[in-house]
């Protein structure tokens, strides 16, 4: 099963992509992770990718499609994956559509997790992530037991670097601008399902997997 995860910035997409891999048995792929490993190691990918990261702004495609290309034709990927943050444009989608169909694959579902604006800017600006397990914290409406310490895997948690309030409104305004043509493009495809993701995590993590599971 190929799987993809609309939402804007804030939105859960991460949290539910790593639900649905544990639950399915799918690869997460999730872009932006792949561009700030990139960025930690300091290859040349992430110097190239790191001015976009730090403004709020797309990569460019031909990089992106790229580099999720190249993860995509890796063996743990054959059986299926989940798509956390990709595609994000038109031209993203068009190239995974055709990546997947010259395997004679296709994308299965886009699952798009709705919040409201006020929320994920909220959400956002009191974000914290464990370093090793990716789980996310936030200060106020869900913080960890011991500050700094994931309660799950004992990890340093850190907040990312295009978290402050302006790359925020800056990454909300990408997102309205150069994703939100995707729903249309699914929705076109018969594949859409939309997700109230106000719900909280679990009821979100349950309506996703009611969902996929065959009946
Ligand atoms: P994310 O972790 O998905 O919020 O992504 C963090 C940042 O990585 C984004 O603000 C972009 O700069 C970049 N990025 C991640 N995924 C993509 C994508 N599919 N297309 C272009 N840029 C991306």
């Amino acid at each position: 099963m190929f799987l993809v995860l609309l939402g804007a910035p804030g939105a859960g997409k991460g949290t539910q992509a790593s639900f649905i891999s544990q639950h399915l048995g799918l690869t997460h792929i999730a872009s932006g992770d792949l561009f700030r490993q990139a960025v930690e190691k300091g290859t040349k990918l992430g110097q190239s990718v790191k001015a976009y990261m730090d403004k709020g702004m797309l990569v460019p495609d031909e990089v992106t499609i790229q580099v999720v290309s190249e993860r995509l034709s890796e063996p743990d990927c054959r059986e299926g994956c989940v798509f956390d943050g990709f595609p994000r444009t038109l031209g993203q989608a068009k190239a995974l559509d055709k990546a997947l169909a010259n395997q004679g694959k296709a994308i299965d579902k886009a699952m798009y997790i709705e919040v409201a604006e006020e929320e994920l800017l909220k959400r956002l600006s009191g974000r914290w992530i464990c370093r090793q397990c990716q789980v996310p914290y936030h200060e106020i409406t869900s913080p960890p037991r011991t500050p700094g310490e994931c309660d799950k895997c004992g990890g340093e948690l850190y907040q990312r670097s295009d978290d402050t309030v302006e790359t925020v409104k800056e990454r909300l305004k990408v997102y309205f601008a150069q994703t939100t043509p995707l729903l249309d493009y699914y929705e076109a495809e018969g594949k859409l399902i939309r997700v109230d993701g106000g719900l909280g995590i679990e009821r979100v993590a349950e309506e996703i997997i009611g969902v996929l599971k065959p009946k």
